[in-house]
């Protein structure tokens, strides 16, 4: 049960959730971040660390952001490790 980005995320800059994952899942949409469900240990640490409140486990979530976060092309978006890498 990964946990999932949802729209208040949209125009964020901050990154303070990206900073605390211990499997660096994060990925950079054009709009948004996304998490990669298949590299999430569901540890929850990142939930408290979003300022907006975004992050909620997978089924808690709208189905649409379950969706955006796993369909998201994560061969071809940019892993974030760092907030400094968020470029949005
Ligand atoms: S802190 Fe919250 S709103 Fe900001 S990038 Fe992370 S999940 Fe998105
Ligand atoms: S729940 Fe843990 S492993 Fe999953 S994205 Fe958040 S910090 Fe990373």
């Amino acid at each position: 049960m990964p946990r999932v980005i949802t729209e208040p995320c949209v125009g964020c800059k901050h990154g303070d959730c990206v900073e605390v994952c211990p499997t660096d899942c994060f990925y950079e949409l054009d709009n948004m971040l996304v998490i990669n469900p298949d590299d999430c240990i569901d540890c929850a640490a990142c939930e408290s660390e979003c300022p907006v409140s975004a992050i909620f486990p997978d089924d808690e979530a709208d189905q649409k952001w379950v969706k955006i976060n796993a369909e998201a092309d994560f061969s071809n978006i940019k892993n974030i490790t760092s907030k400094s890498e968020i470029t949005r």
